[in-house]
């Protein structure tokens, strides 16, 4: 077993960073556990070809601090934490990687569960999960949560709806122009609930069959991938990639409400006062998007499905809150809901410095 965990200097504000080797089993990783002032650590693992270990390093230590804002704010007595496994998911997938990475991931001795990520599948993680007992998101098992995709749509529909009273008046969405960019699992889901609410979508995805089939089926309309912000529409739902929100794509965009599934949706903190200088009512990505979550923690914590349903329906309420606070305070929304993490943690009665 030629498993080897090298403890690395954690930057400030987090708790731990390890880094994670078997030459044998061809698996380089990170660990990050950001802070455990709530509970242990969730969050799950991304696959990627990075260029670098640099690069897997910054991208780990980012992501794990979202998932502790993510966590507080969803009420889910969590910390946050993420793995990352440097490679190609298409060609470098093995067993003996993933029941490495099942080792490694045992011995945090529970301060860290890891699920799916980008490039993971429940397969996958069901070969981690013979290693480990901290290994969650599983399609078997008695407290199996199965897909995650599905809540995480439904607390995005309902908070696009709390968006859409705030900046229309109503949140009735027959005939408003939605665009929905990405047709993958989470956005597919949303532009179905959209179609059924009598929104009129336009979709864009580099996949022409997933366009294709929101065409014949929900009646929608195409954009092309680099003509996004160049349509009329009254609400963005970006459900692809991270970073779309740049100054310079702000300045183009003609929606008055933002409000999808992606993370990391702004490129930079900035960003969410030029949406808000343009009178653009941006609902924080980590806010919305928590439906995955608080499935995945329904796991972790062995609980019935009345704890997802509860929590579930509490994102909108809480992003109305948002809302109010940031129009009577003229602060953005991020700033609000950054604060209120700061807040929540504070209470768990540890200060913790959050990384940005
Ligand atoms: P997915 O991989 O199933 O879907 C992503 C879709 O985006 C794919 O259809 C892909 O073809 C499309 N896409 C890629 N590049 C594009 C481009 N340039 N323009 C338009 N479309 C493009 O992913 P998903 O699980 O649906 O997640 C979508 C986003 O939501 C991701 O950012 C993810 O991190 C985030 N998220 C997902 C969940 C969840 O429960 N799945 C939870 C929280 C956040």
């Amino acid at each position: 077993m030629a498993l080897k965990l090298v403890e690395e200097q954690a930057p400030a504000g987090y708790e731990r960073l390890v880094y994670i080797e078997d030459e044998e089993a061809g698996l380089r990783a990170f660990v990050c556990v950001h802070s455990t002032v709530l509970g242990p650590a969730v969050g799950g693992c991304r696959m990627w070809n990075y260029a670098t270990l640099e690069e897997a390093r910054t991208d780990v230590l980012r992501l794990a601090a979202g998932m502790t804002h993510k966590n507080a704010m969803a009420g889910l007595g969590l910390g946050g934490g993420k793995s990352v496994i440097l490679g190609d998911p298409r060609s470098d997938k093995t067993e003996a990687l993933f029941r490495a990475f099942g080792r490694a991931i045992e011995s945090f001795k529970g301060s860290y569960y890891t699920a799916e990520d980008v490039g993971i599948s429940p397969e996958d993680m069901a070969v981690v999960a013979t290693q480990t007992a901290y290994a969650v998101g599983l399609d078997h098992g008695a407290h199996a949560s199965g897909d995650p995709s599905p809540f995480t749509a439904e607390g995005v529909f309902q908070c696009l709806k709390v968006g859409a009273r705030a900046v229309f008046g109503s949140d009735d969405l027959t005939g408003r122009r939605v665009l929905v960019q990405g047709l993958g699992h989470v956005g597919w889901s949303l532009a179905e609930k959209l179609h059924a609410a009598g929104a009129q979508l336009v979709v864009s995805d580099v996949n022409t069959a997933a366009v294709e089939k929101a065409r014949d089926t929900l009646g929608a309309e195409f954009c092309a991938p680099d003509a996004v912000f160049a349509q009329q529409i009254d609400v963005f739902a970006p459900c692809a990639l991270g970073g779309i929100l740049t100054h310079d794509s702000v300045a183009r965009l003609s929606a008055k409400l933002v409000c999808g599934a992606a993370n990391n949706q702004l490129l930079e903190p900035s960003v969410a006062e030029a949406l808000l200088e343009r009178d653009c009512l941006y609902l924080p990505d980590y806010v919305v998007n928590a439906g995955g979550i608080i499935s995945v923690a329904g796991e972790v914590h062995r609980a019935g499905p009345e704890y997802r349903a509860d929590r579930l329906a509490q994102i909108a309420s809480r992003v109305g809150q948002i809302i109010e606070i940031s129009r009577d305070q003229h602060k953005t929304t991020t700033q609000v809901a950054d604060e209120m993490v700061a807040d929540i943690l504070a209470a768990a009665g540890k200060v913790t410095q959050l990384a940005s």
